[in-house]
């Protein structure tokens, strides 16, 4: 008989690691991983490839019906054919991203799509209103947090590897806004759900991180976590 799917939605504040963490569950469990961040990335990307002002709500959403979206396996981004996977993590995306997702139309077709990747499979989603407004009744809502210098460091170091040049105070200050703006936006703002289990990961290494995810998941669900 075939088992019924299962979904897991890791919602929380700007690089609190949570696409490091989801993408590693997914992969333990053989659920897919979709990464909703990447998608706001994508559209602020075609926002300011069209010349467009990311603060300019009318000029942003007249791109909603020409924005196509697709997520492939291994993180690749497509943007309107284009793989944008490396230049939607730029400081340019990062710095106007806040803006184009409290935006009600873009985000409402976001979702629209976000919901239909979700649909009959099991999934990790992350994001900032997964529990909240995207998937309400998701099998496993984690609201994954750890403190903001830690989280600046941690984006600070993986902008490192992935070759980004940015300083940690540009980084630091990136954050901060991105929070104040996520969670103050009229519409599914950032905010735990009720029904969520806080993880603070501020001295958990990923591993550590991964474990009490799936721990969380075994809990809720009563899934026999493989090997890993
Ligand atoms: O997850 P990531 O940091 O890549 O997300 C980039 C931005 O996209 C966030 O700062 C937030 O403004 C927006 N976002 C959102 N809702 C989501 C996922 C991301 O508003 N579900």
């Amino acid at each position: 008989m075939k088992q019924k799917a299962i979904s897991v939605a890791i919602d929380g504040p700007a690089a609190a690691g949570k696409s490091t963490v989801a993408k590693r569950v997914a992969q333990i469990l053989g659920f897919t991983y979709i990464d909703t961040g990447a998608m706001y990335r994508a559209f602020t990307y075609a926002v300011i490839k069209k010349n467009l002002d990311p603060k300019d709500e009318i000029a942003s959403c007249s791109l909603i019906p020409e924005v196509d979206i697709e997520l492939l396996p291994g993180g690749v981004v497509i943007c309107n054919g284009e793989d944008v996977s490396k230049v939607i993590r730029e400081p340019l995306v990062s710095g106007n991203v806040s803006y184009i997702a409290s935006y009600k139309n873009i985000r409402l077709a976001l979702v629209e799509l976000q919901r239909k990747m979700a649909a009959s499979k099991s999934v990790v989603m992350d994001g900032r209103d997964i529990g909240t407004y995207v998937l309400p009744n998701a099998d496993v809502k984690v609201f994954q947090i750890a403190s903001v210098e830690t989280r600046a460091v941690r984006r600070y170091e993986e902008n490192l590897a992935k070759g980004i040049p940015t300083s940690l105070k540009d980084v630091e200050d990136d954050v901060r806004k991105r929070d104040y703006i996520d969670s103050h936006r009229d519409f599914a703002p950032l905010k735990p759900a009720s029904d969520s289990v806080l993880l603070d990961t501020s001295f958990m290494s990923i591993d550590e991180a991964v474990d009490a995810v799936l721990k969380i998941v075994s809990d809720k669900t009563g899934l026999e976590i493989p090997c890993h």
